[in-house]
């Protein structure tokens, strides 16, 4: 038998160091249980050497991120459709259609915890889409139970995560700025709780010829000015513990921000709608 060698022991060594949470199984976790940083027995990621959710699967490099999240440095341009300034939720609507329930004060939204996602009024295909986060501290739980939201292109389909990620261990698949499931962020660009933070997306839309899918979902993603997504392709819509796959849709939906229970705050929410050139 081959010896291990020294490299492959320090990495082991610094894997099982970094499980401070709790190991990887497939039990969910109680309410007041520490949340996995990582699954069992899901299914391989095509393309890919690691499994959904794979507690194994290296950490995204931290990359502290320069100055801080000014208020007001990305002000909406001209041709923006500004989806919250910092008044009203008039702009969007709960999961069932009725008036989104999420609390306004002081320039910002807060999640109400279980009053589920709130979703545009307007569908959308192809983005630039601009917002600013805060999650809040003192942080509270652990791994995916710490400050846990999401941006969700086409209804509850296209996530690009939202988590605090700052010293927090969780399974990479799973950080700020993950394609939640499929890939994690290049780095993890995420400033202390309590802190804003950035977000800039180009989200472009799948295309569909009858039940294929013939161009992907496809993403590129800004954390606190730091790329995060470079035109990664989705693999199918966004699952826990699964691969979903495509299914066919129309050319818009609307664009959600997931309930987790926790109370993040938003600001300065505003997209442009991507077009062709010459158009
Ligand atoms: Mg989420």
């Amino acid at each position: 038998m081959n010896k291990p060698t020294l490299t492959a022991t320090l990495l082991a060594a610094v894997i099982a160091a970094g499980f401070t949470a709790r190991a990887a199984d497939n039990k969910p976790a109680g309410k007041d249980e520490p949340a996995p940083v990582g699954y069992e027995g899901t299914p391989q990621i095509p393309g890919s050497q690691w499994r959904v959710h794979q507690a194994e699967r290296p950490q995204p490099r931290v990359v502290t991120p320069g100055g801080s999240c000014v208020e007001g440095a990305a002000q909406p341009p001209a041709d923006a459709v500004v989806l919250f300034d910092g008044k009203d939720l008039s702009q969007w609507r709960d999961d069932k259609g009725g008036p989104a329930r999420w609390k306004v004060e002081n320039g910002y939204i807060e999640v109400a915890p279980k009053t589920g996602y709130m979703f545009t009024k307007d569908e959308f295909g192809d983005v630039q889409l601009h917002l600013e986060w805060r999650p809040p501290t003192p942080p509270k739980g652990d791994s995916q139970k710490r400050s846990n939201s999401g941006v969700f292109f086409f209804g509850k389909t296209y996530e690009v995560q939202i988590l605090d990620s700052f010293k927090n261990r969780s399974y990479a698949d799973g950080h700020a700025g993950a394609i939640y499931g499929q890939y994690p962020p290049l780095v993890n660009a995420v400033r202390p709780p309590g802190e804003w933070q950035s977000y800039d997306i180009i989200f472009t839309a799948p295309k569909f010829d009858g039940e294929k899918v013939v161009k992907p979902a496809t993403v590129t993603a800004f954390i606190n000015g730091i790329i995060v997504q470079n035109h990664a392709e989705y693999l199918g819509a966004s699952g826990h513990k699964k691969l979903p796959g495509y299914k066919p849709h129309g050319p818009k939906g609307p664009i959600g921000l997931q309930d987790h229970g926790d109370p993040i705050r938003f600001r300065n929410i505003w997209l442009r709608e991507l077009k062709g050139y010459d158009e």
